[in-house]
């Protein structure tokens, strides 16, 4: 049995992995961290999350639990996710990070850690999400030196921070690997104005914030004649969050590394036959 704590367990995904850990039947609760000083402090974590009572109350010092949990699950924010991998680090746990909108010094940061503990990243936990990862590489292979543009657009609720989505951001740079492009040099994040009609090779990105939207992404492969929509749509967080728990029972046997949801669902190691 995994024993996973959650931190960011008031958030919405802290509330909805707190269920999904409890459907699971390979893991337990082994504890819940909010924000320091939070009023939750002391609240049963599964009465956060609309369960009823669990037996594991919220505290906002990982320290104090240092010694109940395998695995912790983040889903916060960069600065803090940082400073739960050092601890991970220093005491022999192992981590799954969904975090996202990390900037490239943070992500090196994170990337300093992969010799030191267990790590899996990923910007979507969704097994559909990573299907399509896989999708994008065949649908690039085929159709992105033909002419084919490519833009990436997604869209999500009115609360979320960053932008665009990391999901979107890695289904771009899927693409751009895949043609030998860098999305830093072919990625367009923004149009306005007179900004010409768009160059062969740019990879275009639109971002919709609206409302309940859990989180869809569409890449379109569009040239004269006809269009291709690669399409994924999220209804409800119970999917991140049920590939964040398997992410976690699988990181629970595997040394030190950085290892993405391709990795967990083995999808990584035939990248090269599709
Ligand atoms: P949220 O704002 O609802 O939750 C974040 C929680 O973190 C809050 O409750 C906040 O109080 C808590 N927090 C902040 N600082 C903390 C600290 N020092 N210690 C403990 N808790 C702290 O946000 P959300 O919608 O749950 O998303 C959180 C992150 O997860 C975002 O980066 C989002 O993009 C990402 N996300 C990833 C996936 C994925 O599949 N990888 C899916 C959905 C969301």
């Amino acid at each position: 049995m995994t024993r996973i704590a959650i931190v960011g367990v008031a958030g919405r995904m802290g509330r909805t992995l707190v269920q999904a850990v409890e459907q699971d039947a390979g893991t337990t609760l082994a504890g819940g961290i909010v924000e320091p000083g939070s009023s939750l402090v002391g609240t049963d974590i599964g009465e956060l999350a609309g369960l009823g009572k669990v037996g594991v109350t919220a505290v906002d010092a990982i320290e104090t639990i240092v010694d109940d949990f395998d695995v912790l699950i983040d889903f916060t924010a960069p600065q803090v996710t940082l400073s739960n991998l050092a601890f991970c680090a220093e005491h022999g746990k192992r981590i799954v990070i969904g975090t996202t909108g990390l900037n490239d010094e943070e992500l090196t940061a994170l990337d300093g850690f992969r010799d030191r503990v267990p790590i899996v990243f990923a910007p979507n936990m969704s097994v559909g999400v990573n299907l399509t990862l896989k999708l994008l590489e065949t649908a690039a292979k085929a159709l992105g030196d033909e002419g084919y543009d490519i833009e990436v657009i997604e869209a999500h609720h009115r609360h979320k921070v960053d932008a665009p989505s990391g999901t979107a951001l890695k289904m771009g740079e899927v693409v751009a690997e895949t043609l030998g492009r860098s999305l830093k040099e072919d990625g367009v994040f923004a149009r306005e104005g007179q900004c010409g009609p768009r160059s062969a090779k740019e990879i275009g990105f639109a971002t919709v914030r609206a409302g309940d939207i859990v989180g869809e992404h569409t890449v379109m492969f569009a040239t004269e004649g006809e269009r291709i929509e690669i399409t994924h749509k999220a209804s409800s967080r119970m999917t991140f969050a049920r590939g964040a728990v398997r992410a976690a029972r699988w990181v629970a046997g595997q040394g030190n590394g950085r290892y993405s949801m391709q990795d967990v669902l083995g999808l990584a190691a035939d990248r090269q036959n599709l």
